[in-house]
């Protein structure tokens, strides 16, 4: 089989990653993050076949410098790499009700996916920025853009509506949408391969943990209910976000403390969440640690993090009926003995008993279950977001 090499963009508002990757099995030809855009220390690091390099880029570039660099001096200099590419394919986050799947961009859809940006502020217009620096820098390849949004669009209105006057949905499209769709799309798919059952008869419960997370139900392949709402705000304790809570608190706030609307959102997205309960870190690993010492913030930071994601875990039950297994995946899934086992063990009333040894076994990379043989099972399946990002490109482009 050809290579099918697709160049994979995931642009944020500061921050762009990269990769080249193999459609036909997700191998990485090249991996690698520009960062530190419009500021004086912008820079990019990189790795081509396992091998690292990093270099500044002049002072406040940002995305179209960053493209240029990634095209003509890394991927250029690779012999033969750069004619070996068939697609660009970009990371949306923001797809709204227009996008239910990935498609090749052209006016039409760059227009659609302006319409999107007052759902994603923050990362839609920078995906459109890459979309454009990447036109320019490879004019005669397509370009795909592939959704967070698309693979939830299967949800009943049920699960996606408000309990909020209905005008809001219809004029104003306020709804849930859900997020990491591309995470959840790939992880249900292989936990069907590794249970050797048709993806059309499996019901998964897939648990994202990354610095963002989510969870999701996905029955017979389709997402049928998911934690983030109309913005990634929602669902379980993140990293910094706060996940679901009161809205009355953000009132309450603002109008008896001295806050200010700014002021709290900028608390609930970037201070909250393991940081803010913890007050000590951001990253899973720090808080273990912490927890590990005895801090008791961080403790509790801990237990919130499992008890809100076990709740979550219970409550999918309900739209799957028959839970084939349960999904860890992203740096904490992937990784996290700790959360696997305190998560399992409140949802003992389902009849999990986790598989010690398997369970701390089961990390870097590794795949596979991590419960007892007379357990429903859990499993632990790395995720690879990249990989269907490429994998869609390569799909419309050779249809
Ligand atoms: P992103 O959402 O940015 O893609 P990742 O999926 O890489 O994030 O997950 C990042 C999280 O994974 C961090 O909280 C980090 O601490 C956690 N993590 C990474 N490795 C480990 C580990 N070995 N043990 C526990 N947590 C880990």
């Amino acid at each position: 089989m050809s290579n099918k090499l697709v160049l994979v963009l995931n642009c944020g508002s500061s921050s762009l990653k990269f990769a080249v990757i193999n459609a036909n099995n997700g191998d990485e030809v090249i991996s690698g993050l520009a960062e530190c855009f419009n500021l004086p220390d912008a820079r990019i690091k990189w790795n081509v076949s396992g091998k690292k390099d990093a270099i500044h880029l002049p002072a406040n570039s940002a995305h179209s410098e960053a493209i240029t660099y990634i095209v003509e001096e890394i991927i250029k200099k690779e012999v033969g790499l750069a004619e070996q590419l068939i697609a660009v394919g970009h990371r949306i986050v923001h797809g709204g009700e227009h996008f239910t799947q990935s498609v090749i961009v052209d006016k039409q859809v760059l227009a659609e996916l302006k319409q999107c940006s007052s759902l994603a502020p923050l990362h839609n217009p920078a995906a459109i920025l890459g979309i454009k620096a990447a036109q320019e820098a490879f004019s005669t390849l397509p370009q795909v853009v592939v959704f967070d949004t698309a693979f939830h669009q299967t949800m009943p209105e049920k699960a996606f509506m408000y309990a909020l006057p209905s005008h809001l949905y219809k004029e104003k499209g306020i709804r849930r949408y859900g997020m990491h769709g591309t995470s959840h799309l790939f992880v249900s798919r292989e936990a069907a391969k590794a249970l050797n059952k048709p993806l059309a008869e499996t019901n998964v419960i897939t648990a994202h943990l990354g610095n963002g997370g989510s969870i999701t139900a996905v029955k017979g392949g389709k997402s049928v209910d998911t934690s983030m709402g109309m913005t990634p705000l929602a669902g379980i304790v993140m990293g910094t976000r706060c996940g679901d809570l009161d809205p009355s608190i953000i009132e309450y706030l603002i109008t008896r403390e001295d806050y200010t609307l700014e002021t709290v959102m900028d608390m609930l997205q970037k201070q909250s969440g393991l940081l803010g309960i913890s007050g000590i870190s951001s990253d899973f690993r720090d808080v273990a640690n912490a927890a590990a010492e005895g801090h008791k913030n961080a403790n509790l930071a801990i237990d919130m993090f499992c008890y809100r994601l076990a709740k979550y875990i219970a409550a999918y039950t309900v739209p799957l009926g028959r839970v084939d297994a349960l999904i860890f995946t992203g740096g904490i899934g992937e990784n996290s003995d700790l959360v696997r086992e305190k998560v399992l063990n409140l949802l003992t009333i389902f009849g999990y008993q986790i598989d010690e040894a398997k369970n701390k076994a089961t990390k870097l990379g590794k795949q596979g279950i991590i419960t007892q043989e007379n357990s429903p099972i859990a499993m632990v399946i790395p995720t690879n977001e990249e990989w269907v990002i490429a994998e869609d490109a390569a799909a419309l482009v050779s249809a």
